[in-house]
């Protein structure tokens, strides 16, 4: 997954976002239209801007659309603010009122976003009135702003001139796997159940391989099958685990599993060799090094009570077998330890409102490899407004076999 630059535009409609985006892009990749309500929907491009590196550019609806399906619209305008890096405010001077920007700016200031403004000159007279404007909304004396008119292709490295010089990158560079050290061997257990696609390592194994050779280090990937751990193959199983093990001449320096065979691995493997998971190295990547919160977040499994409500959230709609971990192996234990507890789901990119989220004790995630590191952060943050904790798939895996084996896999993000 690229890390990108979230930039949204937003505004009034008919202010000039979509030739703001055409701008950007250099092609049409919005319809420009005076119509009211031109860009029915979200609009998304993915750019590379010279000296900012891969951009997801995200050109909005009008947020002062009155229809029913405009208050629709302006929901989601909102959430594409909260998953924004920058947003760009269009102002087209020559509108009689300045909600809308109010709107946007308040909320840009209540989520800590960078704000850039821009003016949107449609005739030679626009400018005369911006002093006007900031007498109306005296805010706006904060924020840098430029003015030009985006339909004239004359202006793009103006505009991007302005991007570059005022917006500063808030992306903090997280290790993927902080301990590594060149040199040294690390085993990535990958265990076979029915889940495991043919052919291929998934996303995190596959970014664990990388990061790992990347640093001089050593990757080796073992495949265990976890039938037999669990089952009447254990002794061979063991074995073959050990032998594999003893063939080192240098120690590995860690072993990064899949959460799910946490019952085998705290077991099997000795307890000078540091143990984690693969699902909490990817949230911690996810969300720029916040494991903390997640590991917090276990605690409120001690205070449920029959009749609390635990929300279980994948961000993607993979195609689930059997032995499912969210839907089946997680709501297994839950339900044997805490009869009474409901459980339910939040499947795929759309996250559920405040006002919902405020129902459950806790939020059960999952690796979070498919989303961008700014939903995450967005869904954080509002489970921080509503105080409602989150922990981990791998961290609540690692709880389930005791505390010893969670501070174990907690060790090395310590
Ligand atoms: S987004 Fe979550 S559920 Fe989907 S593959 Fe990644 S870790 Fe698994």
């Amino acid at each position: 997954m690229i890390e990108r630059e979230h930039i949204g535009i937003l505004g009034k409609m008919n202010s000039g976002k979509s030739s703001l985006m055409n701008l950007l892009t250099q092609q049409e990749t919005s319809i420009t239209d005076s119509t009211p309500g031109t860009t029915a929907d979200t609009k998304v491009a993915l750019i590379e801007l010279h000296g900012m590196g891969p951009v997801k550019l995200f050109d909005t609806a009008g947020l002062d659309e009155i229809s029913g399906l405009g208050e629709k619209k302006r929901t989601k305008v909102l959430k594409v603010l909260k998953e924004c890096d920058l947003i760009l405010l269009v102002i087209d001077p020559d509108t009689p009122d300045f909600d809308v920007e109010r709107l946007v700016i308040e909320q840009a200031r209540e989520l800590d976003k960078q704000l850039l403004v821009v003016f949107n000159l449609f005739n030679i007279d626009s400018a005369k009135k911006i002093e006007n404007i900031i007498e109306l909304l005296p805010v706006l004396k904060f924020y840098k702003a430029l003015q030009i008119s985006v339909i004239e292709q004359g202006v793009r490295s103006l505009m991007l001139d302005f991007i570059l010089n005022n917006y500063e990158s808030g992306k903090s560079e997280t290790q993927l796997l902080p301990f590594v050290e060149p040199g040294e061997f690390y085993v990535l257990n990958i265990p076979m159940d029915e889940e495991t696609p043919q052919g291929r390592f998934l996303r995190p194994q596959a970014m664990a391989v990388e990061y790992i050779t990347r640093k001089w280090a050593y990757p080796i990937a073992y495949r265990m099958d976890l039938n037999r751990a669990r089952g009447v193959g254990v002794y061979e199983e063991k074995i073959r685990f050990e032998n594999f093990l003893q063939s080192f001449k240098q120690k590995p320096k860690a072993i990064i599993t899949d959460s799910q065979a946490m019952d085998i691995m705290k077991l099997w493997v000795p307890a000078d060799i540091p143990l984690t998971t693969f699902s909490i190295m990817m949230i911690n990547h996810v969300s720029l090094g916040h494991i903390h919160e997640f590991f917090d977040g276990i605690k409120a499994m001690n205070t449920l009570q029959p009749g609390d409500k635990i929300l279980i959230a994948e961000a993607c709609n993979h195609s689930r077998i059997q032995e499912d971990i969210g839907t089946v192996q997680i709501p297994a234990m839950i339900k044997k330890r805490y009869p009474g507890v409901k459980v339910e789901f939040n499947f795929g990119r759309e996250f559920q409102n405040n006002e919902s989220l405020q129902s459950y004790k806790l939020i059960i995630h999952c690796g979070g490899c498919m989303i961008s590191n700014q939903k995450l952060q967005a869904r954080l943050r509002d489970l921080r407004n509503v105080s409602v904790p989150i922990t981990n798939y791998g961290i609540f895996l690692s709880w389930a076999q005791g505390r010893d084996t969670l501070n174990r896999v907690m060790q090395p993000w310590m």
